[in-house]
């Protein structure tokens, strides 16, 4: 029987371990661009998980980091359990050094420090404790997949991720726990849609009647396309980027829209898409200016089925063990988790540490979440050898 207690207590001893691995990896600038970094974080996360046993992958992604595949056969009957994180951060280059990894009391902070080093290290470190007890024996294998673009929406590495979700029976995703405990169960889905429009320059003084302005052009298109939202229904569309023209005194023969497209489920993303285009292609211009879009949903939602609902009833009987707070929220926000749970695979997202004011300069991770959390992944690992939740 899954005894949680235990695992905290002989996680405890691992906690400095686990806080000087973050430290190494916060340290390392990994934003989605810079290759190098990515890879020297994977570096550190694949030689611990070859010291356990796993067989390492790794695939370069052209202009990323690689995407990582570890993976250990168990031999047992169970399922086949994914666990989903990544390596990138949204920090440019530079960050570390002006924001390095630090601990102020409960706090650690650092660039990428909760979403999600930590994460990734404290979950390595539940499965080392695992392998250790030998409480995977029941589970068919487990696979680790470090993506290397996440934080971008992960655009060269969905179609993989979703070959390893197609061969997973569950999926626990390393995005962070939220304040007071907060666990995903369900995610919306995420879209972006980019508009542009060529207009005709010319000078504001001599020559205004040659011009066609692109800025006018699509500013007739921002407020229609806001009202598309429903906020409090899950549905929003807001223009994120306008930027255009060339001089003060030219007529703007340039300028682009980034619209961020949020919808509850992927039928009210279609409906979302179609209104866009509508509102683009029938919004009167001046027609010497064209105007083109592209783009869609890009992360799928995630919907909350009852293999998720079985996976989060044992995280809080877990969480109530070590009286760790645990509840579920469905989050406005995407992630990787969202394209194994769209194939039905029970996914339980936000398993990592709680962290504070995620992707800002002031993000902060609980230290003392850290063997709690780590705690509950390694319970529901636990659980799923034991044949506790399958799919
Ligand atoms: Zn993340």
């Amino acid at each position: 029987m899954t005894d949680v207690t235990r695992y905290a207590a002989l996680l405890e001893q691992e906690l400095p371990a686990i806080l000087a691995m973050s430290e190494r990896c916060v340290n390392i600038d990994s934003g989605s661009y810079l290759a190098g970094g990515v890879n020297a974080v994977i570096d550190v996360w694949a030689g611990m998980l070859q010291g356990m046993g796993f067989t390492v992958e790794r695939n370069p992604l052209p202009g990323f980091g690689d995407q990582m595949t570890a993976r250990l056969a168990l031999g047992g009957n169970g399922p086949r359990l994914l666990v989903l994180g990544h390596a990138d951060t949204v920090w440019p280059a530079g960050v570390a050094a002006e924001w390095p990894f630090s601990r102020d009391g409960d706090r650690i902070t650092g660039p990428g420090v909760g979403d999600m080093k930590t994460n990734v290290v404290m979950a390595l470190h539940s499965l080392k404790l695992l392998l250790a007890e030998k409480a995977l024996s029941g589970l068919a294998s487990v696979t680790v997949v470090i993506v290397p673009d996440e934080e971008i929406g992960s655009p060269g590495s969905r179609a993989w991720i979703e070959a390893e979700a197609k061969q997973a029976d569950l999926c626990l995703t390393l995005e962070p726990c939220r304040p007071n405990g907060g666990l995903v169960v369900g995610r919306g889905a995420v879209g972006a849609i980019y508009v542009n429009a060529s207009g005709v320059t010319a000078h504001c003084g001599s020559a205004l009647e040659k011009g066609a302005s692109a800025v006018k052009a699509l500013a007739a298109l921002v407020g229609p396309l806001e009202a598309l939202g429903d906020p409090p229904n899950g549905l929003s569309a807001t223009v994120g980027i306008f930027k255009g023209g060339e001089a003060r005194q030219v007529v703007p023969g340039s300028a682009e829209i980034h619209l961020d497209l949020r919808a509850p489920d992927d039928a009210a993303g279609e409906r979302l898409v179609a209104a866009v285009a509508r509102i683009v292609e029938t919004t009167p211009h001046d027609p010497r200016v064209i105007v083109t879009w592209r783009g869609g949903f890009t992360r799928p939602a995630f919907p909350t089925h009852d293999g998720t609902r079985a996976l989060f009833a044992l995280a809080e009987e877990f969480g109530a063990a070590l009286k760790a707070p645990v509840f579920s929220l469905v989050s406005r926000g995407g992630s990787d988790g969202s394209f194994a749970a769209r194939f039905g695979v029970p996914t339980l997202d936000g398993l990592g540490a709680i962290t504070h004011e995620t992707c800002s300069r002031r993000e902060y991770v609980e230290v003392s979440s850290i063997v709690p959390r780590a705690a509950i992944l390694a319970g529901l690992m636990a659980a799923a050898s034991e044949g506790r939740v399958s799919r």
